[in-house]
């Protein structure tokens, strides 16, 4: 039996396995699909403190992982299918195997949020995407015209990271004011190379049957004009979504599936903690989520050692 599992394999829960393993808990980390989690996917991360320079996205989650596995945290890629929280010790079923653990850390992160278009999902992979600095350098992408769809910070460092490669990047946003960060917003719109698409929204991927991106068609959201602007391929960048599916009905959560921390990293089950972007709809930020993956990890050495007693 463990003491403690940990779901998820982003900045949360490597901090949370690196405080866990120093408190000699031995946890068990769970990769899920994407092990590093959503920061792998960025470039460069300039806002992490101690490296003023900035640091690579995924190498700094494997420094994360290698520093909580030499104090003895183990690292298991498995996705976990299903959990079941109603009997001590909990347990959980990863890859078919079953899992006994007595304290939780939910540090399961949030997946990419879909335009929800039926051309969209056709054409995944097929010139639709998620994440520039993953299939941004592709040959299909290079000297065309690319469309980021989005107005956040993930759109604008999507479209800055392309015009390394694209002829020109069209940013499509349906409001006409950036949500991102000041500095984030004057960088993008002061690359030459991006042109804004204002109160706009993709309406269609185009060309479904030709089974790749030719373009995108545009509903202009104040006149209703439609408009079809050739590209190569679409960057989808509209935020996330938290990755608790399989927690709905037992945990707490908000209506968009945020789960939900009482006291500090408590849920409502005693024994079960949160951290990171599963449990985090306003800051978001590498930092907050290694924060609260430290404060899962001392609220459940805390709820362990008053088992004990
Ligand atoms: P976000 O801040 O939630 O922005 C999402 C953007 O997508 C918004 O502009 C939103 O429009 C738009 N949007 C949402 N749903 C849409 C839909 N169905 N159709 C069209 N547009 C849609 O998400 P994010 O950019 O991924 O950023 C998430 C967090 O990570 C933020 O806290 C951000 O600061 C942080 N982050 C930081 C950096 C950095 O510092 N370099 C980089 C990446 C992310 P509205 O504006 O109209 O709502």
């Amino acid at each position: 039996m463990e003491q403690v599992v940990i779901i998820g394999a982003g900045c949360a829960g490597f901090t949370a396995a690196l405080y866990a393993a120093r408190a000699n808990l031995k946890p068990l980390v769970l990769t899920g699909t994407m092990p590093g989690g959503l920061l792998t996917t960025t470039s460069i991360v300039e806002n992490y403190p101690g490296f003023p320079e900035g640091v690579d996205g995924y190498e700094l989650m494997s420094r994360m992982q290698k520093q909580a596995e030499r104090f003895g945290a183990r690292v298991q890629f498995g996705v976990v299918e299903a959990v079941d929280l109603t009997q001590r010790p909990f347990r959980l079923t990863a890859d078919g195997e079953t899992l006994e653990s007595r304290a939780l850390i939910i540090a399961s992160g949030a997946g990419h949020r879909h335009l929800g278009l039926e051309s969209e999902s056709l054409l995944e992979q097929k010139g639709v995407t998620y994440c520039a600095t993953c299939d941004g350098a592709l040959p299909l992408f290079r000297n065309q015209p690319l469309v980021v769809v989005g107005g956040g910070d993930s759109a604008c460092e999507e479209a800055l990271y392309l015009t390394r490669f694209a002829a020109r990047v069209f940013l499509v946003h349906r409001r006409d004011q950036l949500r991102a960060s000041r500095i984030m917003s004057e960088r993008v719109l002061g690359n030459p190379k991006v042109q804004p698409i204002w109160d706009s929204v993709v309406t269609e991927v185009l060309d479904a049957r030709q089974a790749k991106v030719t373009g995108v068609r545009l509903r202009q959201v104040h006149t209703n004009a439609e408009q079809v602007v050739p590209c190569a391929g679409v960057f989808v960048a509209i935020g996330h979504q938290p990755n608790t599916e399989l927690f709905r009905g037992v945990l707490d959560m908000d209506p968009n599936g945020y789960l939900v921390a009482k006291r500090g990293t408590e849920t409502n089950v005693p024994g079960v903690f949160v951290a990171g972007d599963c449990a985090d709809h306003v800051y978001r930020q590498a930092v907050t989520a290694a924060g609260s993956g430290c404060a899962a990890a001392i609220d459940a050495e805390r709820y362990l050692a008053q088992l004990n007693h």
